[in-house]
């Protein structure tokens, strides 16, 4: 029997919708607090690679998103002209006989976690933050800013790459540092050529179709913009197709039905990575919060989700707490560190090359490769 019997978890994410799925299916009660009014999220689509599937095998929801979703086998990689250069097929070794990859629109992941969530008994408070957190020694005592207060023996921070909850814990240790990129995402109809997930790269950026559905994809752009970057949401749409003029073919095709300026979510991307521990007293930080990565490898969800999972078997046991954290850090800390850093090292490559610097060591290609099937593996 877990020794905690209640547990608060802030942020209603992925990473927090799925940890109290988790916690709920070890018996702990639990509270959720998520600041927004709603659980909404952009429109745009998630890859999920097998090892997601696999962690989200654990609770039971793996075969709901690819039921919701788009299976593919792998990427076909093609040049800026639109020519076919060659296949790279995802591995199933994570979780033989489901997908290599799972894509899946955000709002129908976030609906299925957020249903797993309250069908597994959590209490969702909308629009509530937390004011203050007070660590006893045997319970932690929160303020909510709507001024009710509650004791619970385990607190989880999982509030994104901006935590609150990781200030409050460790102050300015860290902070997101912007990484010379944003992305450009918008949803198109997925025509029955792109059985694949496609990626097309030009000489300074590149664009990935993602298949969500039978007939929705996504395209992504990813271009060098610098810090702070704001254009206005009216023109976005025409930003993205000028970005995109430099790609002839199949590109320069899905680029001309890019019209819609609210349809366009540009994204800078950020990482993080807080030093282990990750957590004080009764209270951790999982998720985004301890270790955003940048997207290049497609794991940062992957990564909440199965701090969230871990975490529920670790507390699912008579072991005690810190026994229970201590091992979760173990398991956790190699793991997610070689994720922000392998991303890091692929966008620092493409960077260089986008601007002309040629580096004998870059070898993006067999680092992605690498990652992929090391991440595989059981942790
Ligand atoms: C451009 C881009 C593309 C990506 N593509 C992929 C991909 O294809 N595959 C993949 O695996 N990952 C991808 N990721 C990463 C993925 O989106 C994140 O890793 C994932 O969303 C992290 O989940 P989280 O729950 O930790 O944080 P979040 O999803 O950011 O959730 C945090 C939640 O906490 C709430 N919150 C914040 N502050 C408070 C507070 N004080 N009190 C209460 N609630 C609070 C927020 O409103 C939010 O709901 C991508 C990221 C980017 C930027």
């Amino acid at each position: 029997m877990s020794v905690v019997s209640n547990a608060l978890v802030i942020g209603g994410g992925i990473g927090g919708l799925t940890v109290a799925i988790a916690l709920r299916q070890q018996g702990i009660a639990v509270d959720l607090v998520e600041i927004k009014p709603d659980l909404s999220v952009y429109g745009v689509g998630i890859i999920q690679p097998n090892n997601t599937l696999r962690a989200l095998d654990k609770v039971g929801l793996a075969h709901k998103c690819i039921e919701l979703g788009a299976a593919f086998p792998g990427w076909r990689i093609h040049n800026a002209a639109g020519n076919f250069l060659f296949d790279a097929p995802a591995t199933d070794s994570a979780a033989p006989g489901m997908p290599p990859i799972n894509g899946i629109t955000r709002p129908l992941l976030h609906q299925i976690l957020t249903e797993g969530a309250r069908d597994a008994g959590t209490r969702i408070q909308l629009g509530t933050s937390v004011a203050t957190l007070n660590d006893r020694g045997d319970h932690v005592l929160v303020r909510f800013s709507d001024g009710r207060t509650a004791d619970y023996d385990f607190v989880v921070g999982s509030d994104g790459v901006y935590s609150d909850t990781r200030r409050r814990l460790f102050g300015d240790i860290v902070r997101p540092r912007y990484s010379g990129q944003c992305v450009w995402r918008y949803n198109l109809a997925r025509p029955s050529r792109v059985e694949w997930g496609e990626l097309y790269f030009g000489p300074d950026s590149k664009v990935g179709l993602v298949p969500l559905s039978t007939d929705l994809m996504y395209l992504f752009l990813v271009t060098a913009e610098p810090e702070g970057a704001r254009y206005p949401q009216s023109e976005l749409a025409a930003l993205m197709r000028a970005r995109l003029g430099y790609y002839e073919g199949f590109v320069a095709e899905l680029a001309g039905q890019i019209t819609e300026p609210s349809g366009v979510i540009l994204k800078p991307i950020e990482s993080v990575l807080l030093p282990a521990p990750w957590m004080t007293g009764r209270t951790i930080i999982i998720g985004d919060a301890a270790h955003a990565s940048t997207p290049h490898l497609a794991q940062g969800a992957a990564m909440a989700i199965e701090d969230a999972v871990l975490l529920g078997e670790l507390l699912g046991d008579d072991r005690s707490l810190d026994a229970a954290l201590e091992e979760f850090m173990r398991r956790r800390f190699d793991r997610t560190r070689y994720v922000v850093e392998s991303s890091q090292q692929i966008l620092t490559w493409e960077l260089e090359q986008w601007a002309g610097i040629h580096n004998p060591a870059a070898r993006p290609g067999e680092l992605l490769h690498e990652a992929t099937l090391a991440l595989m593996e059981p942790y």
